[in-house]
Parts: structure tokens; sequence; C-alpha cells
């Protein structure tokens, strides 16, 4: 059998690493044929000594020029690329097979278009790529004949529990229910959320994740982001999107049929499962991850979010419904928002409770037009980072 030679982006993340865990248990399976990271320079330098990557990218130049600098020294067959479009060089490669899309925000988001262009397996992690590619993102995806394998739990769920024909299942299926644990804050007073800080919101419950999505677990705008990208990825209409928060973080997502069964998929929150299933699919190896112990569950309980003040305490999550029935490019508009909004918080220019503000007020300043193509994606993007910027100006 020849192994999947697998290019991941983003390898030094909580996702790259829990990747490579799951390469290094099926060496007779998988390859790593590019590894890819910002700025840090030791952790890269470390995979590349253990898994002998063709390519190491850095996007950032002096990085790059230093990560070469201990390539050559430590003689790693490793060749060290950089630049404009490298990462989109790498991965339209004859040998490479599979694109686990790894990079926070949209800074992922030409390498997936080019990744899913060039008909790649794409194992897609980076939701915010999709949230603003939307409907030109699945277009790249089939015009390409690309296979899109959903890595976030939920969709992985989602797709497990849905029937193998794709074609027809649209018919028989009610509603996808999304679960979300509601992070570190399910029960904090609203009132108090404006004195949360960084540390605070970034120590979530159930999962050990990078900041960025942590932040947006506190706030519930990753269930917001991955409303979106359900609407994407399945197709569904958005009123035909549940979200119920159930904090033990076992049942990962569900879908009602037509005659009212219920399909879930459960395990322990370990995002090794479904990195292993997307890197197997259809088949299935081992991931590493504990085996889910029944007799030692704890209860299993669900809030609904007109419970508990849960609108008045996550208003961002109800944003997911209004961007998906705006113009297109909406889901695109809030999602270069919040990644400002997320950096302020993190940089302590704004408060938690502003986040939600400037994404609001970002929503109201900027309406896109029809985006036709990358270029148009790269600017609305653009667009509505400078009007958040300038909300965080005035909320700071
Ligand atoms: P992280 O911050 O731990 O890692 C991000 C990776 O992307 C790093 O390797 C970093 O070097 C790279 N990167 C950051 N900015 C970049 C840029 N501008 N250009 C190129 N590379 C850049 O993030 P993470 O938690 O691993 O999340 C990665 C993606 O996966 C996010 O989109 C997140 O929403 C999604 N995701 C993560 C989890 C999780 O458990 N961590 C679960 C579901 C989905
Ligand atoms: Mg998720």
């Amino acid at each position: 059998m020849n192994r999947q030679r697998v290019a991941i982006l983003g390898a030094t993340g909580s996702i790259g690493v829990n990747t490579l865990d799951v390469i290094e248990r099926h060496p007779d399976r998988y390859e790593v044929v590019a590894l890819s990271a910002a700025t840090r320079v030791e952790p890269l330098l470390a995979q590349c000594a253990k898994f002998k990557p063709r390519f190491a990218v850095m996007t950032d130049a002096a990085a790059a020029r230093e990560l070469a600098r201990r390539v050559e020294a430590e003689r790693l067959p490793v060749t060290v690329l950089s630049g404009e479009g490298a990462l989109e060089k790498v991965v339209v490669r004859d040998d490479v097979d599979t694109v686990m899309a790894a990079i926070v925000g949209a800074a992922g988001l030409a390498s997936c278009l080019a990744a899913a262009r060039a008909g790649k397996r794409l194992l897609l992690a980076n939701k915010e790529a999709l949230v603003v590619g939307g409907d030109l993102f699945m277009e790249a995806v089939r015009a390409g004949g690309a296979t899109l394998l959903p890595i976030d739990s939920e969709h992985s769920a989602i797709f497990q529990s849905l029937p193998e024909d794709a074609a027809t299942w649209q018919d028989r299926v009610d509603k996808i229910i999304l679960t979300a644990s509601g992070g570190p804050f399910r029960r904090r007073e609203p009132a108090t959320l404006r004195d949360v800080t960084p540390d605070q919101a970034v120590a979530h419950p159930n999962w050990v994740m990078g900041r960025k999505i942590s932040v947006d677990s506190a706030t519930m705008m990753n269930k917001a982001l991955e409303v979106i990208e359900a609407r994407y990825l399945f197709g569904l209409p958005p009123e035909r999107l549940e979200v119920v928060i159930h904090p033990q973080s076992v049942i990962h997502s569900m879908v009602q049929y037509r005659d009212h069964s219920v399909v879930a998929q459960l395990g322990t929150p370990d995002m090794r499962v479904p990195i292993a299933y997307g890197l197997a699919w259809p088949g299935r190896i081992a991931s590493g991850a504990e085996p889910l112990d029944f007799t030692r569950l704890a209860d299993m309980t669900f809030e609904s979010l007109d419970s508990h003040g849960h609108r008045e305490r996550f208003p961002g999550l109800q944003l997911a419904w209004d961007a998906l029935r705006g113009p297109a490019g909406t889901t695109a508009v809030l999602n270069a928002a919040n990644e400002e909004a997320v950096a302020a918080f993190l940089d302590r220019r704004i408060r938690f409770d502003q986040i939600h503000g400037v994404n609001l007020a970002t929503l109201e300043r900027v309406s896109p037009s029809k985006p036709r193509e990358l270029a148009d994606l790269l600017a609305l993007d653009a667009r509505a980072r400078q009007a958040a910027r300038d909300a965080i100006a005035v909320a700071g």
C-alpha cells in the first residue's frame, strides 16, 4: 500500500501537534512531506528533525532564514521556503496527497483554496477559512474534485452521523444539532463579564486549544463560526441548524432525521479522534485517545440557549444566523471583525464584553458585494478589519 503523503499547515499549533501524534502511530500509512508555521523556529525545527519532511515553510521571513541556518547546521534533508505564495505552491505539488489545514484565521484561506482547486484530500480544521470563503470555497472543492473532510469535532460528528450516500440525504434529515460546552463562563453573571482577563478566557474546562479558539469558546463565537461552517459544509438552511449546550462534551453533535430518530457521535474530548478519522476515512485507525468509559460517565446534561440567561451571556451566537441571512460575504465580515476583536482583547486593548460590540459595529458599517474570487474575499476581509479597528479604537 502506498503511504499517504501529508502536508501539515500550522504544524506547531494544537491541531498540528495532535496530527503529528496520530501520524507517528502509523508510519506504514502516512509520510510527512511538508510542515509549516508562522514564527516559532524551535518547535518547527524539532518536528523537521523527527519527521524529515521535504519542505518546511515559515511565513515569517526572518524566522525562515533562521530555520534554514539551523536545518543546514544539523544537515537535515529539508528545503526551507518562505515568502509570497510558498504555502500555495507546496500544497498543489504532485507529491502531496493530503493537506491538513490547521492555520488559525483567514490567513489560511489562500492555501485552502489552492488545495481544493488542486483536488487534494483536504482535512479542514481552519474553520475561519470556510467562514470567509463560503460558497466560493465549496465551489473550489467541487471544481477541483477535492475530498473535503471536517476536523472540527462537531462537524466530524455530524459527518459520521449522516448517511453515506451524500447525494440524497437532505430530504431524510430534519435538522443538525451542534453541541456546545458553554465554555468557562457558562454560569457567570453576564454583568461581571467585563472583568474577564485573557488568562481566564483561555482556560477551557474540556479542551486544550490555541488562544484564539479558546477566547471564541468563552464568548461562544466559536459556536457561531461552527454554525456557519455547518451551513457551508452540509448545505442545510440556517433554520435547520440548532445549538444545544452540553457541558460534558461527550456527545460531539447529532443529526435528527424525519422520523425523529437521532444519530449522535460520542467520545472522549480528544481532537486526535476527528483527526484520525479524517486521515483514515473511510477506514478507521487507532487515534491514541482514551475510550469512553460508560460506567464512569457522570450525568450528561443539556441546556437550551433560551435558559439560564445564555442569550444575554453569549449575544454573539445569534450573529451566525443573522450573518447567514445577510448578503453573500457577510460571514467574511463577521469573521474579520471577530479576529480583530479577539486580538485586541488578548492585547488588553478592549474588554472581553466589548468583543460583541466590535463585531456588531463592523457588521453595521461594512456592506459586502458578492465575492467572485479570492481577491474579492481578501479585499472584503481587509475592509472589515479596518472598520473593526476603528470600532476598537473608539471602544478602547
Ligand atoms: P494554534 O494557535 O495552536 O496554532 C495555529 C498554527 O497556525 C500555528 O502552527 C501557527 O504557527 C500557524 N499560524 C498562525 N498564524 C499564521 C499565519 N498568519 N500564517 C501562517 N501560519 C500561521 O491554533 P489551533 O488551536 O491549533 O487551531 C488551528 C485551527 O483549527 C483554528 O482555525 C481552530 O479554530 C481550528 N480548531 C482547533 C481545535 C483545537 O482543539 N485546537 C478544534 C477545532 C478546530
Ligand atoms: Mg469545534
